[in-house]
C-alpha cells in the first residue's frame, strides 16, 4: 500500500492484530521514505460478497448507502444525531451481519439486525425503524401499559441469589 502523505509505494506494516469476534485486521503501517505512521482496518466486503434477495424473486448486492439512507430516515425526532451517527450504525449493522449470516442475505435479516442496533444506540429511532419497515415489535410494544407485567429485569436481580 502506497503512503497517504508522499505517495511513497513502498510502506511497512509495524503491528497488526485480528479482532477475536469480528472478521477483521487492524494493522500499523509506516512509510519507508517519510516515517509517516497510519493505521488501516481489513474486513470483508458485503457489497463485494454478499447478495441480497429482493422483492422481485431476483438478488442484488448488499448496499451500504440505502442502509445509511434508512437508517437516517428513523431519526426525525433528532436529524443531527442521525447525520453524525448513521454512517457509523450502518457500519455496526454491516460488521454484525458479516458475522451472523452467509453470504446470501433477506431484506428481513437486514431489518432485524438493523433494528437490534438501533435499539441499543436510541430506542425511538428503533421505533420510527420498525414502524417504517413495518417489523413486528412485540417485546417494546406490550410492554406498554403493563409495566409490572414484563417490566425489565435489573442486573441485580438477574445475579443469583445465595
Ligand atoms: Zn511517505
Amino acid at each position: 500500500m502506497f503512503c497517504i502523505n508522499c505517495f511513497h509505494e513502498n510502506t511497512s506494516v509495524t503491528n497488526s492484530r485480528g479482532h477475536k469476534k469480528q472478521p477483521s485486521v487492524w494493522r500499523r503501517r509506516a512509510c519507508t521514505e517519510c516515517g509517516t505512521v497510519f493505521t488501516t482496518l481489513e474486513k470483508p466486503s458485503l457489497a463485494q460478497n454478499t447478495q441480497v434477495h429482493t422483492n422481485h424473486g431476483t438478488k442484488e448486492p448488499f448496499n451500504l448507502g440505502q442502509l445509511i439512507v434508512s437508517i437516517a430516515d428513523a431519526f426525525s425526532h433528532n436529524p443531527n444525531e442521525g447525520k453524525k451517527y448513521a454512517l457509523w450504525l450502518a457500519q455496526t449493522v454491516e460488521t454484525t451481519l458479516s458475522t451472523q449470516h452467509p453470504a446470501l442475505l433477506t431484506p428481513e435479516d437486514i431489518e432485524a439486525t438493523t433494528h437490534v442496533v438501533l435499539k441499543s444506540f436510541d430506542e425511538v429511532a428503533a421505533i420510527q425503524y420498525a414502524a417504517k419497515h413495518q417489523l413486528i415489535i412485540s417485546a417494546s410494544i406490550k410492554r406498554r401499559g403493563r409495566p409490572s407485567l414484563v417490566s425489565p429485569v435489573r442486573p441485580t436481580d438477574a445475579s443469583p441469589s445465595r
